[in-house]
């Protein structure tokens, strides 16, 4: 999951902007993020300003920037994160943690939480696996039913076979960093580019500046690699 930097409020006439219905807020947020569900990283032109803390949990944050991300309607769904509690500080989240160290994503686009992750760590990137629904596909035991509608995996499997495809021509000169981030930033998923061409460092470079909105702070400035975005934390330090 890509690591996020929030903008600030954006201000008029030196004041927080006032959004008097979140949905106002989306145009604002996409500058910031780009067109991407800030959860399974799916590009759409049809994004919803999602709530951090939902309605129902703390009305008085209805409007609120701090609390507002890019969701798409699956992520953000009845079925995965609209109807959940969320507890902040047991939860990695993008604009908070580096979530690229939460989760480990495999041949055919498969998302689970990081091994090498332990305790409130794992614990926490677990609970933000399971509030969006991350590894929900057909056959994963975890799930009772597949909901036939919830595609999100196979967007996923698409884009990493893409990526896989685009690999050889890569390594033989054919095709420049430059190539490949442009079809990573038509399709998102950022995380599936960055593993497929993790050995890479100019792919890796390339993508951390050219989706808007990722945390740099979050890769390492001369291997391009992920480190903790906390790490002061010694509890969890992602
Ligand atoms: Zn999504």
């Amino acid at each position: 999951m890509r690591p996020v930097e929030k903008f600030g409020c954006p201000q008029v006439n030196g004041s927080n902007k006032v959004y008097k219905q979140h949905s106002l807020a989306r145009g604002d947020l996409e500058n910031n993020l780009g067109y991407y569900c800030s959860y399974c990283e799916v590009f759409s032109s049809d994004l919803e300003v999602e709530h951090v803390i939902s309605r129902h949990q703390d009305s008085a944050l209805k409007c609120s920037w701090d609390n507002f991300l890019l969701a798409c309607g699956r992520c953000n769904g009845r079925d995965n994160k609209a109807s959940k509690a969320v507890d902040m500080n047991a939860t990695h989240f993008p604009h908070r943690n580096n979530t690229f160290l939460s989760f480990t994503y495999q041949e055919g686009g498969y998302v689970s939480v990081n091994p090498l992750l332990e305790g409130a760590s794992a614990i926490a990137a677990e609970t933000m696996l399971n509030l969006v629904g991350l590894d929900k596909f057909p056959g994963n035991i975890k799930y009772a039913k597949h909901n036939a509608n919830d595609t999100r995996w196979n967007h996923r499997r698409v884009a990493w076979e893409l990526a896989v495809k685009y690999l050889p021509d890569f390594e033989s000169g054919r095709l420049n960093a430059e190539d490949i981030v442009s079809f990573a930033r038509q399709r998102g998923f950022f995380s599936v580019w960055y593993a497929v061409y993790h050995q890479h460092r100019a792919v890796r470079e390339l993508l951390i500046q050219s989706f808007p909105g990722t945390a740099t702070s979050c890769f390492d400035a001369v291997n391009c690699s992920p480190v903790p975005r906390n790490p002061k934390n010694t509890e969890d330090p992602v």
